[in-house]
């Protein structure tokens, strides 16, 4: 290999009293100092219109961290042409030429742009500070490193040749341009999107989600200072219906990377089948979705593991990865210790604002996502088949916070155990050991999704049959761990079923759909 051997960034500690803790505090205190002018980045140029819309902590509603510029129509249409204008020279660069460029993004982001990309998620969109670490720096920078290793392996595959014929094989990026749709619960993924089809040569529209233009931002930034080129990725804020009637009608458009809900995916996926006949190529189509990821738990299964897999899978980041443990099966001779660890371990957590780092769980990303997630506990509060066994409560005079919370439901089908939530939502059923058979087909048939999944059992024989048994129903299989936190170059992440295409996010899977080989047969 000629390029630098990725390790996956070292997760710094942020102790009281550290160089990372203290410059994460002032960048924080920088945020907060002023409101920050958040433009579109078009053609290498910034966008500004006379549509601004407020951003805030939410964690604290009232505080106004700036505003960013929403588009129009005539945006959308800029943004496509500053990637078809500038598709040709990118495509024409080395790959190796391309990847410094990533590869020096990775070491801003793990130098000078750490604590201020970190601030900005936890500001933006509620992260504690090792949430934060964990996503916008780590993953971020691993994302990046990552790829161009993996991007060399592919470049290198090449077919076979003889005497009188050399045969080659040129990953030329798609024809036309990649629109990139991404979520907030993951500054890294926002990042991953757009990038990993650029570092294949593409050139793309990015469109972030709204809840998470502050990071989106220093993303821009830092691409900005790593030399990428003008109009390589342009980032645009425009409403979701208007920029995509534009882009999937589009002839240029040659992919979709997306990151986001089942419903908005299959929609998209509607869309772009309404308009197969318009474009000039087929559409590389690459998802990840939603998840309603289980832990199942045999009796021979470890007590404090069970329960430390429990709350850090379902609450950390107050549930909003797509990852979350969701649904839990617990044997009822387990239930009474594991439900007093649980408690004990909830009891301790303390819950409020991203500035003061003690608190374990921070605020729910919006209004629209307080109210989705309240209603799925009231309704659990208002049946008799549902006790509330932690949580339960919320407010949201200062921010969007809600308790953990833990339900038992009697029905292992109720909504709970089925529908994603999206929030700081645990829904357990508690079995009879004799039932084990039967409840591991109810996992795999109670959701249409199948991104992660756990099972936690000391017996060896158990863990094998459970792994066959559900072989299709997690993208992501854990053994006696929490079914989040997939590290890149080690776990490469995604589901298949209603969860997504299954192009594995941080590997060589998901970087051979932005590429469309040719074959050249020369004979000489
Ligand atoms: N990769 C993340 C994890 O393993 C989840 C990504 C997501 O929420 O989309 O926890």
């Amino acid at each position: 290999s000629n390029v630098p051997m990725p390790t996956n960034e070292p997760v710094k500690e942020y102790r009281p009293g550290s160089p990372e803790r203290n410059a994460v505090i002032q960048a924080i205190a920088d945020f907060r100092a002023q409101e920050t002018d958040i433009p579109m980045y078009i053609g290498g140029q910034e966008v500004r219109t006379n549509r601004t819309i407020r951003v805030a902590p939410p964690h604290d509603h009232k505080h106004t961290l700036g505003y960013f510029h929403e588009g129009d129509a005539e945006h959308v249409h800029q943004a496509i042409e500053a990637a078809l204008t500038a598709k040709e020279a990118w495509a024409n660069l080395s790959w190796e030429q391309r990847s410094s460029i990533f590869l020096k993004a990775a070491e801003l982001i793990a130098g000078p742009y750490r604590a201020r990309i970190n601030a900005a998620t936890m500001l933006g969109q509620s992260k504690n500070a090792y949430q934060a670490e964990i996503d916008s720096a780590c993953e971020l920078i691993d994302f990046l490193r990552f790829n161009v290793h993996y991007a060399e392996g592919i470049y290198r595959q090449q077919p076979n040749s003889s005497a009188g014929v050399w045969n080659r094989l040129e990953y030329r990026p798609l024809e036309g341009f990649v629109f990139a749709l991404t979520p907030f619960n993951f500054t890294a993924i926002a990042g991953n999107l757009p990038t990993s089809a650029a570092l294949m040569g593409n050139t793309v529209v990015w469109k972030p989600a709204y809840t998470q233009v502050l990071s989106a931002k220093v993303i821009m930034e830092v691409l900005e200072e790593a030399g990428l080129p003008a109009g390589v990725i342009n980032l645009i804020y425009v409403d979701g219906p208007v920029a995509g009637e534009i882009i999937f009608s589009h002839p240029d458009f040659a992919g979709i990377h997306f990151t986001g809900s089942t419903a908005v995916f299959q929609q998209i996926w509607k869309t772009i089948g309404e308009n197969i006949s318009k474009y000039k190529s087929y559409p590389r189509i690459v998802g990840e979705t939603g998840g309603k990821d289980f832990v199942l738990v045999h009796e021979s299964a470890h007590v404090d593991e069970v329960a430390t897999g429990l709350v850090r899978g379902a609450f950390e980041y107050q549930g909003q990865k797509c990852s979350a443990a969701s649904r839990a099966y617990i044997p009822s001779s387990l239930w009474p210790a594991v439900e007093a660890k649980i408690k004990s371990f909830l009891g301790e957590m303390k819950m409020g604002g991203t500035e003061d780092f003690g608190n374990f769980i921070n605020a729910v990303i919006d209004e629209r996502s307080f109210r989705k997630i309240t209603a799925y506990i009231e309704e659990a509060k208002q049946n008799a088949q549902v006790s509330v066994v932690a949580g339960g409560t919320y407010d949201d005079s200062i921010g969007y916070f809600i308790e953990p919370t833990v339900l038992r439901v009697d029905d292992p089908n109720y909504r709970t155990m089925c529908e994603e939530i999206f929030g700081p939502v645990l829904s357990i059923y508690v079995y009879e050991p004799a039932d084990f058979d039967e409840i591991v087909k109810l996992v795999d048939r109670t959701s249409p999704y199948a991104l992660t999944g756990s099972i936690f059992a000391k017996d060896k024989y158990v863990v094998e049959r459970v792994a066959q048994a559900l072989q299709n129903a997690a993208g992501n299989f854990y053994i006696n761990d929490k079914p989040t936190g997939a590290v890149v170059g080690q776990q490469p992440f995604g589901g298949a079923r209603a969860s997504g295409t299954n192009d594995k996010a941080g590997s060589a899977l998901n970087l051979f759909r932005w590429v469309s080989a040719r074959t050249i047969k020369e004979t000489y």
